[in-house]
Formats: C-alpha cells, structure tokens, sequence
C-alpha cells in the first residue's frame, strides 16, 4: 500500500447518514455528536457539502472529525501514528465502496493514487 490522500471529486466521506454509522456515539463525544447530526442533511449528505465541486464549504474550519489526522484519530479510534496511512486508507475505502460502489470510478482514482 502507498500513501493515503484524499482524491478530489470523490465526498464520500461527506455523506453522514448516521444509519450507516450506527457506532458514531462510541467514538464522538456528546458535544460532537450534536454537531455532527446538525450537519446530516437531505439524503444523508452533509449540508457543508457543495454537491457541484464535490468540496467542503468550510474546508478550514471542518470539525475536527472530518480531519484525518494523527491526534484526530488516536483519539477517536485509538489509532497510532505508524497505523494511520494504512488505516485511513481502509476508512476511505469503505466509505468510497458504500456511497459510489466497489466498480466506482472513485474507487478506481482511489485505489491507484493510493497504490492499494
Ligand atoms: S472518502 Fe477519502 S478520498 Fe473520498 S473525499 Fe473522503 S477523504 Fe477524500
Ligand atoms: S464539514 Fe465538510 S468535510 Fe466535514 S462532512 Fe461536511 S462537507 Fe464533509
């Protein structure tokens, strides 16, 4: 596996429906959690989510659980650092698969940006 980065156009990530996320209450905290369901819109997609450039609104000011990064995932899933690439990867990947399929052009741009 190579490096994980996030592909442009893709926003699966953005797509919040908390029936797909049925564990969002074991890793969020309380206060996250409302935000986090004030933010789920029509269809499930985040109202951040500009469905035209497939981009945040708020990009610089996402909350901190859309950010992957090292102390973001530590502490909401326990990851360490040295496992981070690997498990972001494989965060995308599902996410990727569930919103716009395993066939999925996303996946495809994905999976060879990432080297999976
Ligand atoms: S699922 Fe991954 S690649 Fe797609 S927008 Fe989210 S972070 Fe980027
Ligand atoms: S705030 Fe931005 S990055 Fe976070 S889910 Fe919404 S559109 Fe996506």
């Amino acid at each position: 596996m190579g490096t994980w980065r996030c592909i442009n156009h893709c926003g699966a990530c953005c797509q919040l429906d908390p029936d797909d996320r049925p564990e969002l209450a074991d890793y969020l905290t309380p206060e996250e959690l409302e935000l986090y369901l004030s933010m789920v819109g029509e269809g499930g997609w985040c109202i951040n989510f500009d469905h035209a450039t497939r981009e945040c609104k708020i990009y610089a000011n996402r909350p901190r659980f859309c950010r992957v990064e090292p102390d973001v995932f530590h502490d909401l899933y326990g990851i360490e650092a040295d496992e981070l690439n690997d498990f972001a990867i494989e965060c995308c990947r599902q996410q990727i698969e569930g919103v716009h399929g395993d066939l999925s052009l996303e996946m495809l741009r994905f999976n060879r940006e990432v080297g999976f």
